[in-house]
């Protein structure tokens, strides 16, 4: 037992002046309930500040966002004076939304820490909380035995990818989807499959690609089946892994049934070809964990990746797959600042109603849905032509699903209140990462706001 940790962190002092603190911060933003416009002062302000971003990074931010570190739930304050609803998250980071009290106190906490960044030859308690929290989430479905805590989902992919390349060396092609999309590094590039995002790379020749399932053509399954056998019978004993977004994030919201996933799976598992589930994206979006449980595929899965809602990234092994000791590590695992609020994450979505069928999750998903369906055969009949995804992953086809006419969307949602992302490949459409926080009077809002911006184009 550790003495001075114990006393530190039951001092009644240290948790009295925690409860003050988040008292204050909560006091001091519940009047943040509803859109807000900048105010004129905010806006020179917010100028000045982007043209240093611009200046110091060499390009400019998308939106004209710089957080003020305050919000409320859904709701952001911006150094413009302007308070937004944020449906994006940082793509997906916050999805307990803003200044949530919870993650809020564990982060204090974690500013008491000896640490500001943990490692793997340096691990404190929310180290080891947070793969024993894992455990407990993927021992009810899956067949992971351990993970690995890495700092972003590029890291943990990079992690994934090399543990189906070791157990299968000296098979080194990957099986990818068409629209894709996998990370940033030059490994995460090649996998994606968008050339915008690899311009003036070389191509590697890693990856043999297969169509996603698509919902308008009977013959979807059996043409990517038909895709993948022809690449087997190709690259005889040459293919690591099969990659796969159980939803394709980037690529548009693509959601595919178990019966399209399974025989692909069937055939990789045949061949010795590993099954890796990129989850970064989808990880606690469905109404359960991981959306291959949501989908019924999660047996099949021999290594997974998560990231973005856990506030850091970790892999998931099945016990074939857990890589040899040399193979992966790295100085950093994580600061504890987000090891702590990614446990607080963990902890809060496990116990407080938002997965199952009955859970929160999948309330916000049904309500939104159905009022956007509602507004989509009445007032926006012609202007919003489709609502898709799943649990808190949701997009919007508007007008001609195209690309000026979606990046047109956003700007003008962003100046209503909403902020959001463009994603797909045509059609293009808006993507939300809701908050697993909205009331339903933040969903009317947005609602409305959708409206008013569709109206408006
Ligand atoms: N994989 C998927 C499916 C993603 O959506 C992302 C990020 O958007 C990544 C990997 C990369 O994660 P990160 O940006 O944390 O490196």
């Amino acid at each position: 037992m550790a003495k001075h940790s114990e006393q530190l962190h039951s001092m009644d002092s240290v948790n009295k002046s925690i409860d003050t603190l988040i008292s204050a911060m909560t006091e001091n933003s519940k009047d943040i309930f509803e859109v807000k416009p900048p105010t004129e002062e905010g806006k020179a302000h917010n100028e000045v500040m982007l043209d240093e971003i611009t200046d110091g990074r060499g390009r400019p931010l998308f939106y004209p966002y710089i957080g003020s570190g305050v919000g409320r739930g859904p709701y952001v304050e911006l150094e413009d004076g302007s308070i937004k609803m944020d449906l994006i998250n940082g793509i997906g980071v916050n999805i307990l939304g803003h200044s949530h009290p919870k993650l809020a106190a564990a982060m204090i906490r974690a500013g008491m820490s000896d640490l500001v960044m943990q490692g793997n030859l340096q691990p404190n308690k929310e180290y080891l909380y947070m793969l024993k929290k894992l455990k407990a989430i993927y021992s009810q479905d899956t067949r992971f035995t351990s993970a690995w805590i890495s700092t972003c989902g590029t890291m943990a992919n990079e992690n994934a990818l090399k543990a189906c390349r070791q157990k299968n060396s000296p098979a080194a092609k990957v099986i990818g989807f068409q629209a894709a999309f996998a990370g940033r590094s030059t490994l995460m590039a090649e996998l994606t499959d968008n050339k915008a995002y690899k311009e003036g790379l070389p191509d590697y020749d890693d990856v043999l690609r297969i169509p996603f399932y698509d919902q308008n053509n009977p013959n979807s399954c059996e043409e990517s089946l038909a895709a993948l056998k022809k690449h087997i019978d190709e690259n005889p004993k040459n293919i690591a892994c099969l990659v796969f977004e159980p939803i394709q994030g980037e690529g548009g919201f693509n959601v595919a049934p178990k019966e399209f996933f399974v025989p692909l799976f069937e055939l990789c598992k045949e061949n010795g070809i590993a099954i890796w589930a990129d989850e970064v994206q989808t990880f606690c979006r469905t109404g359960e964990f991981f959306a291959c449980q949501t989908l019924g595929i999660a047996e099949y899965i021999d290594v997974m990746t998560i990231a973005k809602s856990l506030q850091a990234a970790a892999t998931l092994f099945s016990e074939e797959y857990k890589p040899k000791p040399g193979l992966i590590a790295g100085t950093f695992a994580g600061s504890t600042a987000s090891l702590a609020a990614g446990n607080a994450v963990l902890d809060e979505l496990s116990s407080g109603g938002y997965m199952g069928k009955d859970g929160k999750i999948h309330w916000i998903h049904n309500t939104f849905k159905s009022k956007l369906q509602e507004k989509m055969e009445t007032s926006l009949k012609g202007k919003l032509v489709d609502v898709t995804g799943m649990g808190l992953m949701m997009a919007l086809t508007c007008f001609d699903g195209s690309k000026e006419k979606m990046m047109e969307i956003l700007k003008a949602l962003y100046k209503n209140g909403i902020i959001s992302f463009g994603c797909g490949r045509g059609p293009f459409k808006v993507r939300f990462l809701i908050p697993a926080v909205m009331e339903e009077k933040d969903i009317d809002q947005a609602v409305s706001i959708i409206e008013k911006t569709l109206l408006e184009m």
